[in-house]
């Protein structure tokens, strides 16, 4: 880390901290603490920071020129219901995946674009995550496992100026395996799901995608949809929401052959971002 960046990184834990102060504490600090928001972002840039610093994040490829097209209307289908804006980054991994963090960052894995078979596919799939942001899913894993982490180390951990690092580091032991509740997975469906038609995309990709799964072998599978092997509940939840809902669903075709090709450059050339 350039001596720059860890300057910005002491600066955003210092802002983090300011909203984590023990409860004694808080009748002093309150009139200072960030909103929860600007906590999101600050453990958001952290993970980008790191992700960063491993030399995962694609600055450029012609692997954006097939993304962009298709995340861009989910981003802004999405945006007013999240207060940070939306960014999205292409990343480098052998597993298909994708992962969305706090503060509005979406993380997508090269091998994913090269594991959908269409653009409905993978417009399911980044929409869901999308959802996961909407829902603050990421942010209260990260609660989730520090607090785990907090009680095994001890109470003196408060008392340290890393509290945004350590929730960020929380997050990124996870982000291959994002173990959220079948409940959140449940509303990340729907709400993905809704966000995917107001993008103008049909959101029956995600059920073609379920379905494909059933004949996948498990290493096959990205591991972020495969938390929770209840496929055809999944399937079932999406096919009632959308025949409840007419208004916004029924125009869309639930055929797949209906579905729109996705053309990926092979072995396309990457720069990373250093
Ligand atoms: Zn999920």
């Amino acid at each position: 880390m350039k001596a720059r960046e860890r300057l910005w990184a002491r600066v955003l834990v210092a802002a983090a901290l300011a909203c984590w102060v023990p409860a004694a504490n808080a009748t002093t600090s309150a009139r200072a603490a960030p909103p929860a928001q600007d906590e999101e972002l600050a453990v958001g840039q952290e993970v980008f920071n790191q992700l960063k610093a491993k030399g995962e994040i694609i600055e450029s490829s012609p692997l954006y020129d097939v993304l962009l097209p298709v995340i861009q209307p989910i981003m802004r289908a999405a945006q007013p219901q999240y207060s940070h804006p939306f960014k999205v980054y292409l990343v480098h991994e052998p597993q298909p995946n994708a992962f969305a963090t706090p503060g509005g960052y979406i993380y997508v894995v090269d091998a994913l674009l090269y594991f959908v078979k269409n653009k409905e596919q993978l417009a399911g799939t980044l929409s869901h995550e999308v959802a996961h942001t909407i829902h603050h899913d990421g942010m209260e894993l990260a609660k989730k496992q520090e607090q785990i982490r907090r009680r095994e180390i001890g109470a003196a951990i408060l008392l340290r100026p890393t509290r945004a690092h350590l929730l960020a580091i929380a997050l990124i032991g996870k982000l291959h395996a994002l173990s959220y509740s079948r409940d959140a997975e449940s509303r990340a469906d729907l709400t993905g799901a809704d966000v995917c038609a107001a993008s103008g995309t049909n959101p029956w990709g995600l059920v073609w995608l379920f379905r494909e799964f059933k004949n996948a072998r498990p290493g096959e599978i990205p591991q972020i949809l495969s938390d929770h092997p209840n496929d055809l509940n999944r399937i079932n939840a999406l096919q009632n929401h959308f025949h409840s809902n007419p208004s916004v669903f029924a125009h869309f075709n639930p055929d797949a052959r209906s579905a729109t090709p996705l053309n990926v450059p092979k072995k396309a050339p990457v720069v990373f971002l250093r």
